[in-house]
C-alpha cells in the first residue's frame, strides 16, 4: 500500500542548512505503539503504516525515495552559547499533507548517528521515547499546541546509559521544526541571503498571509511568532506544566510545543517548581517561564537584525517595537485563562488572581485537583471537595469565602462560565507518577499501563468513572521530586 509521504520541503533550502543522511539499518525492530487518531487526522492509512513500520519508522525507507536529513542549529543552553547543536539523534522523514491542507513534518527521534551526534550515540531510550509520547499526547488533549507522537519502535538493543537502557525511536509530527536555534545556526555561519531564505520559507510554512507583503513581512513575524509563545506558556502554566529545558534550540517557531526532556506537570503548587535534575539555578522554573520566552526571543531578534533594514538604529527599533507587546500578549492569555478556570467575572481580578497562587502555595493544594474540585462544587452543591484540598480546611474555607466574594458563589455562576471552567480545568493530567509507573512497565515488556494512561489523557475534560484511579494525586511514597532527560 502506498503511503503519501512527500519528500520534506525543507530538503529545498540551502544544503548549509542541513546534512542528507545514509539510511540506517535495523534488525530487531518492533513495533511497541501506533496512534491510530493521529494517523487518521493525518490521512495515514494505519494498515500502511503498520505495514511499513519496520522500514519506514526506522528510516530504513522515507516512502518517497529521496534521502532522510538533519537539521543544523545552534542553541543558547542554559543561558550560553553552545554553538553548533543540530539533530544529533534525530532526522526529518519526509512531509505529510493532512485533509484539512495543513502540511506536518515527519521526525524520526533516536535514529541513529548524524553529523551532529557529536560525542552521542544518536539513539533514545524507550523511557525517553514512552515519556515524550504521553506528555505530548497528553498536551494535544489539552488543546495545547504540541507535536504530536504517532508511533514507538522498539530496536532491539541494549544503550549503556547510567544504568542498560532499551532502545526505541519515536515518530513524532509537528507543523515545523525550525527552532530559534535554526536562525542562530544560520546567523553565525551563513550569510543574509540564507537568512532571508529561511525566515521566508518559515513565513510561508507558518504565516503565508505574511508572505506577500514587502520588507515588514520580518518584523510581522518575529511577532507573530512572540504572540504565539506568550499564548503557549500561559497555557502550560494553567496546567501547571514545566517544560524544563528552555533552551533556544529547544523553542519552535511555530508556537508547538517541542522536545519534550525533564518536563512535568506539577502536583502541589509552588510558583518556584522545578523538576529537571540539570536546572541547578531554577532558570527553568514554572513562574520563569514567561521571561524566559522573551529572552529567546530576543536571541531570535538579534539574528534577523540584517531583514529589518539598513542601518543598525532602525534594526534595533524594529526588533524592539516587534516584541514590545509580548508581555501584556501574555499577561492577557495567562489572566483569560486563570479567570476560566476559576469562573471569574468580568473586569481585572489580577490581585484575586496572585492572592489564589498565594493561598495555593501555603495550602499546599494540588494544582490540578483544586480546580477540578472548584468545577464540581460550580456544577453541584459539595464545597467541602475544595477545601480538603488545602493542607488546613481552615486555609481552604478562607479562600473559598473570597472567592464567593467576588464572584457571587456557585449559584451565580453562568451556563457559559460553567461551560468555560469544565473546558480549562483537567480531571486527569500526565502525573509524573503514573508515566514512570508507564515508563517502567513498558521497559519491562508491559504496555498496559502506557495504553491506560494514554487513554485517560485522550480526553481529559470530560468527567469519566473509569479513570477514576488517575484524578489522585501521588501518595507521599508515590511522589516524583526530580525528571531526567533521559538521552
Ligand atoms: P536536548 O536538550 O535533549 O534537546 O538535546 C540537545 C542536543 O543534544 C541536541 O543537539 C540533540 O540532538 C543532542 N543529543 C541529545 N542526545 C543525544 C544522543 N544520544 N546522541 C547524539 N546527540 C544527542
Ligand atoms: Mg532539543
Amino acid at each position: 500500500m502506498q503511503i503519501p509521504i512527500l519528500s520534506p520541503a525543507y530538503a529545498h533550502l540551502p544544503k548549509t542548512l542541513y546534512a542528507n543522511l545514509p539510511p540506517t539499518q535495523w534488525n530487531e525492530t518492533s513495533l511497541l505503539a501506533l496512534n491510530e487518531t493521529l494517523s487518521k487526522q493525518l490521512g495515514l492509512s494505519i494498515e500502511a503504516l503498520a505495514d511499513h513500520a519496520r522500514k519506514l519508522l526506522t528510516g530504513r525507507e522515507t516512502g518517497h525515495g529521496a534521502a532522510p536529513l538533519a537539521m543544523a542549529y545552534s542553541g543558547h543552553q542554559f543561558g550560553h552559547y553552545a554553538g553548533r547543536l543540530g539533530d544529533g539523534r534525530a532526522m526529518l522523514i519526509g512531509d505529510v499533507i493532512a485533509p484539512d491542507g495543513q502540511r506536518h513534518e515527519l521526525h524520526l527521534k533516536g535514529s541513529g548517528l548524524t553529523p551532529y551526534s557529536r560525542g552521542g550515540d544518536g539513539k533514545a531510550t524507550l523511557g525517553s521515547a514512552v515519556r515524550e509520547y504521553l506528555i505530548s499526547e497528553a498536551m494535544a488533549g489539552l488543546g495545547v499546541p504540541t507535536s504530536r507522537s504517532l508511533a514507538i519502535v522498539t530496536t532491539g538493543e541494549t544503550l549503556q546509559r547510567q544504568t542498560p537502557s532499551p532502545g526505541a525511536i519515536l515518530t513524532r509530527t509537528a507543523r515545523s521544526h525550525i527552532r530559534v536555534g535554526t536562525f542562530q545556526y544560520a546567523a553565525e555561519n551563513l550569510d543574509v541571503q540564507t537568512i532571508q531564505t529561511l525566515a521566508d520559507f518559515a513565513i510561508e510554512r507558518l504565516d503565508p498571509d505574511l508572505s506577500s507583503l514587502g520588507d515588514e513581512r520580518y518584523s510581522k513575524f518575529l511577532t507573530r511568532v512572540a504572540t504565539r509563545q506568550a499564548d503557549l506558556i500561559a497555557q502550560w502554566m494553567s496546567f501547571g506544566f514545566i517544560h524544563g529545558v528552555m533552551n533556544t534550540d529547544n523553542m519552535a517557531l511555530s508556537g508547538e510545543t517541542i522536545d519534550y526532556g525533564p518536563c512535568a506537570f506539577m502536583d502541589d503548587f509552588h510558583p518556584a517548581k522545578v523538576f529537571s535534575s540539570i536546572d541547578y539555578y531554577g532558570r527553568y522554573a514554572w513562574n520563569k517561564q514567561a521571561e524566559i520566552g522573551l529572552w529567546n526571543l530576543s536571541r531570535l531578534a538579534e539574528t534577523m537584525l540584517p531583514l529589518f533594514g539598513k542601518n543598525e538604529e532602525a534594526q534595533l527599533k524594529t526588533a524592539e517595537a516587534a516584541l514590545k507587546g509580548y508581555p501584556t500578549q501574555f499577561k492577557t492569555a495567562w489572566t483569560n485563562a486563570m479567570s476560566r478556570k476559576l469562573a471569574l467575572p468580568e473586569g481585572q481580578h489580577d490581585d484575586f488572581i496572585s492572592g489564589t497562587l498565594t493561598a495555593f502555595m501555603t495550602g499546599k493544594v494540588d494544582f490540578t485537583r483544586v480546580f477540578t474540585a472548584l468545577t464540581r462544587h460550580v456544577e453541584s452543591t459539595d464545597a467541602h471537595g475544595v477545601t480538603s484540598e488545602f493542607a488546613t480546611p481552615a486555609e481552604g474555607e478562607t479562600w473559598l469565602a473570597a472567592w464567593r466574594d467576588l464572584t457571587g458563589g456557585r449559584t451565580a455562576i453562568s451556563e457559559r462560565a460553567k461551560a468555560r471552567m469544565r473546558a480549562s480545568n483537567p480531571i486527569r493530567i500526565a502525573r509524573n507518577h503514573l508515566v514512570e509507573a508507564a515508563i517502567t512497565d513498558a521497559e519491562a515488556g508491559d504496555r498496559q499501563a502506557f495504553d491506560a494512561l494514554n487513554n485517560a489523557l485522550a480526553n481529559p475534560f470530560d468527567e469519566d468513572s473509569r479513570f477514576e484511579a488517575f484524578e489522585a494525586a501521588p501518595s507521599s511514597g508515590e511522589i516524583v521530586h526530580e525528571t531526567f532527560c533521559g538521552t
